[in-house]
């Protein structure tokens, strides 16, 4: 692949980078909001000037722009300092399946609020006993008149305290094998009967949710696909979640710890002398150059109109454990003061320390290590099939640890 932009590539991308200099927030304008308030600010002003969602048709809040301009203005927008979105799942999974599974008054009411930031999605998919087997869900779904009851629980559920809607997926038929049973809604977060109680985090947050469902009511006409569809459904949320998160970019890279070992002291010379350090060192450039062209590989299959297939799992398989070991090892060369978290006090304001207690999370979320490592195997190598021991059972008769 030819990596330089064509000349049209290049004429969008300056067009691009003039809108972002003149329109990021200033610290000034986002004073006083939290980081609730700073996202959708920025998403509003981006979705007022046409810059929102660019991938998505106009009719829908997007700019109707292809695959490449996409990439080129994430690249763009990732080098300016903008508030943390908080609608990666909404833009990212939620209205794919919206698009692909909505009706168009639905997509008509529901995209442009979600482009626009003024309602913010979540997705209710994990629960105790369904996250890497999704299909073995137990939160039930029974039809009362045009409406749906739902009784269960989710848990893991980002954002769902400050979220407007949500795609959800239960169970409305437990006699037939597990993904046969399932059909799939999207709901208001507000709905009586929903319960959401926030998990606090080792980083000290509480970004994800347990969230109980008592008696709520859905109308039917806020089914997606079938009844029994569910999972085919999910398969569309999931695809596109695997697409987004890709390869575990952000937080600690190469060239901050590379700056670290050249600063500080191991045994009286720069650590950057130490023959461990740099070979760890030379390890992580050569992880992060082979997941920078396995990501052009993606973007040459995107610019010819294909869609990246499995061997995306590599890059997460690859980036989450690269992002923890590089900041497991940055916190040992900084010693002691690798225990000081404060973003005011630390070094690189607490990036080392936000990473290494986030990248846990990063090997679990969106199919952990051992999953991708099983799609890889199976969908990519073409290896024997992950063992099965319910396929083909009705999920009622499938013995569990109480039955
Ligand atoms: C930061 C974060 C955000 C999240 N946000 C959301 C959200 O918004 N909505 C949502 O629905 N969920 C969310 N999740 C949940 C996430 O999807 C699940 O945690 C994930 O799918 C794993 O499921 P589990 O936690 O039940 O672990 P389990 O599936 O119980 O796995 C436990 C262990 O067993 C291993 N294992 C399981 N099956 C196999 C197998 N077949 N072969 C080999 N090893 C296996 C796993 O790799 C893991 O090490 C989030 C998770 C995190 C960490």
């Amino acid at each position: 692949m030819d990596f330089k932009d064509t000349a049209e590539e290049a004429a969008f991308r300056e067009e691009v980078k003039g809108w972002l200099a003149a329109n990021v927030p200033t610290e000034g304008e986002l004073s006083g909001l939290d980081y609730i308030g700073r996202a959708k600010l920025w998403q509003k002003r981006k979705y007022d000037a046409g810059w929102a969602c660019i991938r998505w048709p106009k009719e829908h809040g997007g700019r109707d722009a292809s695959a490449i301009d996409q990439v080129i203005w994430n690249q763009e927008e990732s080098k300016f300092n903008t508030p943390d979105s908080i609608f990666a799942i909404g833009h990212g999974m939620c209205a794919p399946t919206m698009m692909t599974w909505a009706t168009d008054e639905q997509n008509k009411r529901y995209l442009p609020k979600l482009a626009s930031g003024e309602e913010v999605w979540c997705q209710l998919f994990s629960e105790p006993a369904g996250g890497s087997d999704l299909a073995a869900l137990r939160t039930r779904a029974e039809k009362d008149g045009d409406d749906w009851v739902i009784n269960g629980q989710k848990i893991w559920t980002s954002g769902a305290h400050y979220s407007d809607y949500g795609v959800l997926v239960v169970r409305t038929d437990p006699t037939v094998p597990k993904h046969q049973g399932l059909t799939y809604f999207f709901l208001d977060m507000k709905s009586p009967g929903i319960e959401i109680k926030p998990i606090k985090q080792i980083s000290g947050g509480s970004n994800f949710n347990e969230v109980y469902f008592t008696d709520v009511r859905i109308p039917d006409a806020q089914r997606l696909g079938a009844v029994g569809q569910g999972w085919q459904v999910s398969l569309t949320t999931l695809m596109n979640e695997r697409a987004s998160i890709g390869g575990g970019g952000g937080g600690v890279g190469f060239d901050s710890v590379y700056k670290l070992a050249t600063r500080v002291k191991l045994g009286g010379k720069p650590a950057i002398e130490n023959d461990q350090v740099r070979a760890n060192l030379a390890n992580w450039y050569c992880q992060e150059s082979g997941l920078k062209y396995t990501g052009y590989r993606s973007m040459t299959a995107l610019s010819r109109g294909e869609i990246p297939g499995p061997e995306n799992s590599i890059g997460k398989l690859v980036g989450a454990p690269k992002q923890q070991d590089m900041a497991s090892f940055a916190l040992d060369l900084l010693e002691t003061s690798g225990a000081i978290w404060d973003p005011e006090l630390s070094e690189a304001a607490g990036m080392f320390q936000a990473t290494y207690m986030s990248s846990p999370g990063l090997r679990i979320a969106g199919g952990t290590d051992e999953i991708m490592a099983n799609i890889i195997a199976e969908r990519v190598l073409g290896l024997p099939q992950d063992m099965r021991a319910d396929k083909g059972i009705p999920f009622n008769e499938v013995p569990t640890s109480s039955s």
